[in-house]
């Protein structure tokens, strides 16, 4: 690949999902020219809209001992709600206790507690209501009911909370390409010449480092570079959420009598969100949908809880998690990004596998102290710990 171009950037992002948006934000900060070319017409089309919407600490993952991971999205979240009160808020979750649930009582009095003291005094105290309290919940099966345990987390829109943050990008001085698909990248000893096939054509462009936020796509676009980063083909996930028409009052973390997997049933625009699920996808990521067998799941779930409610469903959507490749159960496997190299230690591209959706500010962070080593000296223009977030 060889073409004559004149346009020169310090970084070109892939992919205008929240990590993508994280990344630019936190390199257009930083004094970096920066672009960030996006396949689709919008930004946050795929997975960065079809998540849980939360911004948690993830109560399950200390099950799975990611206390590291817990830790730092605790003080993400907090930090969101300070500079986002008009895109994330404080959430009360509530979780119901039975005779036949998994997790024992003090069990999940020892997990809320660590979850408390680690997101910092007063931040997350937590609440048991007794059985007779309980019962009085309108909606909430009582047959076998023990308690129901209270604790904050915070809510978002994904897809909103992305646009915003690329709109800080952008008055930052990063630019935003739309409909503009990286095809090919070619690395050079000076530079990375990077194809674009957009709405004009193919066109080429030049750039001292490539940052791979590409979602579900993260592993084809890491073979369009030449030579490709050692990357192992990562697992994707699907989840799926379904939008029920009646409302739900209060956030709910439920034990899926199936599995013992955490399904939410969330307040969402008027309705309900109830999700999700895991199920291992090999298809094509822009093909991925609900599944007949994740709605029965998912309603099982609803039913087990609240017998009356709804189970009319007005929306579904179905995302794809990208799990860098393991062993063991899915539910189980870790949340932790995992940054893939050309070169550990000068690396001009980075490829952003996994993550969450908590911690984009601190993955775009992360991956701009990665690259600062190839990057030419530029004067700081703010910091992303410090500037607010407004809805786009
Ligand atoms: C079901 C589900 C529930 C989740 N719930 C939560 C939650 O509650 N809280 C939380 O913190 N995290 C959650 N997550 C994780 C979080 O949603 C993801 O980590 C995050 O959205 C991933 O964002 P991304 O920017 O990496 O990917 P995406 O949002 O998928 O963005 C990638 C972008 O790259 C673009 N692209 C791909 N190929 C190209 C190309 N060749 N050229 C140009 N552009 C390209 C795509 O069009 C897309 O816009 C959840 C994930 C799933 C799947």
């Amino acid at each position: 690949m060889s073409a004559m171009t004149s346009e020169s950037w310090d970084v070109v992002v892939i992919g205008a999902g929240i990590n993508g948006a994280g990344v630019a934000q936190a390199a257009a900060a930083a004094g970096y020219r920066t672009l960030v070319l996006e396949k689709n017409d919008q930004p946050a089309l795929e997975t960065s809209s079809r998540s849980s919407k939360l911004i948690h600490g993830g109560l399950r993952y200390l099950e799975s001992l990611e206390i590291s991971l817990v830790y730092e999205s605790l003080r993400e979240r907090e930090l969101l709600i300070r500079l986002a009160p008009d895109l994330v808020h404080r959430q009360t979750f509530h979780i119901p206790v039975y005779e036949d649930t998994r997790r024992p009582q003090w069990m999940l009095c020892a997990g809320l507690g660590l979850y408390a003291l680690m997101a910092g005094p007063l931040k997350n105290r937590f609440h048991r209501i007794g059985r007779k309290a309980a019962s009085a919940i309108p909606g909430l099966e009582h047959k076998g009911l023990k308690s129901v345990f209270q604790y904050q987390d915070a809510q978002t829109d994904d897809a909103a909370l992305t646009r915003a943050v690329l709109a800080s990008a952008v008055s930052l001085g990063a630019e935003i390409r739309y409909r503009s698909a990286l095809t090919r990248a070619q690395v050079r000893p000076q530079e990375i010449e990077v194809e674009v096939e957009g709405e004009e054509g193919s066109r080429h462009l030049l750039t001292r480092s490539l940052v791979n936020a590409a979602g579900p796509w993260v592993y084809p676009v890491n073979r369009r570079i030449d030579p490709p980063p050692p990357m192992a083909e990562p697992d994707r996930v699907q989840g799926a959420h379904l939008v029920l028409d009646e409302p739900v009052e209060r956030a709910w973390y439920l034990e899926a009598p199936q599995d013992g997997r955490a399904v939410f049933l969330l307040p969402w625009k008027g309705h309900a969100l109830l999700g999700t699920t895991e199920t291992l996808y090999r298809g094509d990521p822009s093909e991925v949908h609900c599944l007949e067998q994740e709605r029965d799941y998912l309603l099982e779930v609803q039913a087990r809880y609240f017998p009356q409610r709804s189970t009319r469903i007005i929306d579904e959507m179905a995302g794809l998690r990208v799990l860098p490749a393991a062993e063991g159960r899915l539910f189980t496997r870790s949340r932790e990004t995992v940054y893939v190299t050309d070169d550990p230690r000068s690396p001009r591209i980075v490829g952003i596998v996994g993550g969450k959706l908590t911690v984009y500010r601190k993955t775009g962070e992360q991956v701009v102290a990665m690259l600062r080593g190839v990057l030419p000296e530029r004067k700081q223009r703010a910091r992303t710990d410090q500037l607010p977030l407004r809805p786009a």
